[in-house]
């Protein structure tokens, strides 16, 4: 980012860049295609993009996390990558509201060889978390559920990450709509507020934009 284009979020990037680049630097392997295509598999096409699920596998192997988080599973290409960045001594807490998303997570999971490593939760994220407390503290969350909810997920996270734990949150422009008046984004102004009290956080310019932010010791 240098030039005043690009930093008034201008981009350099198109379908034939951005495909060469995945194909070289976030290869998908088999179980990681079969979850991308969720599509395929009656789900609706809005899991993270492959840089975004890549980076969260790396993010994770840097900061050597063993118990995360995630709400929003859908078909659980993004759990793919948590899990695989935990190691065999780590597990993945997963929340899914839709039960055939949850289903077909679970197979996707299974597929990858990965189950012992990841429970698949159904439910509302509201309802299940307090049980994933005992758990805790964790490692790293990432919101990926129910836009609304954001600011009391982004509470949640700051009652439950260990200090320096990474809290990670998908969307955070709110498909454009973030200065608007839904009240969808009051609530995640309201998380992106509230994230300066208790993390050092940065929104990344992704397409959706996406929040990485560690919790201050
Ligand atoms: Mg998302």
């Amino acid at each position: 980012m240098a030039d005043p284009s690009s930093r008034a979020g201008t981009r350099y990037s198109n379908p034939e860049l951005l495909a060469w680049v995945d194909a070289l630097h976030h290869p998908l392997d088999a179980a990681l295609s079969r979850a991308f295509d969720a599509p395929a598999q009656g789900l609706p096409a809005i899991q993270v993009g492959r840089a975004e699920g890549a980076l969260l596998g790396l993010l994770l192997r840097l900061q050597g996390a063993r118990k995360v988080v995630e709400l929003g599973t859908l078909a659980g290409f993004s759990a793919l990558y948590i899990a695989r960045a935990l190691g065999p001594e780590g597990h993945l807490w997963t929340v899914e509201m839709n039960p055939l998303h949850a289903r077909v997570a679970r197979e996707n999971i299974q597929l990858a060889g990965l189950s012992e490593r990841v429970t698949v939760c159904e439910g509302a994220a509201l309802e299940r978390l307090p049980e994933l407390e005992p758990h805790g503290p964790f490692d790293a969350v990432f919101l990926d559920a129910d836009k609304g909810n954001y600011d009391r997920y982004g509470q949640w996270a700051a009652r439950n990450l260990r200090p320096g734990g990474l809290l990670l949150g998908d969307n955070a422009y709110l498909f454009g709509d973030l200065l608007g008046d839904a009240p969808e984004a009051s609530k995640m102004r309201r998380f992106h507020q509230e994230l300066s009290n208790d993390f050092n956080a940065v929104c990344v310019p992704t397409p959706d934009g996406l929040v990485v932010a560690v919790k201050k010791s």
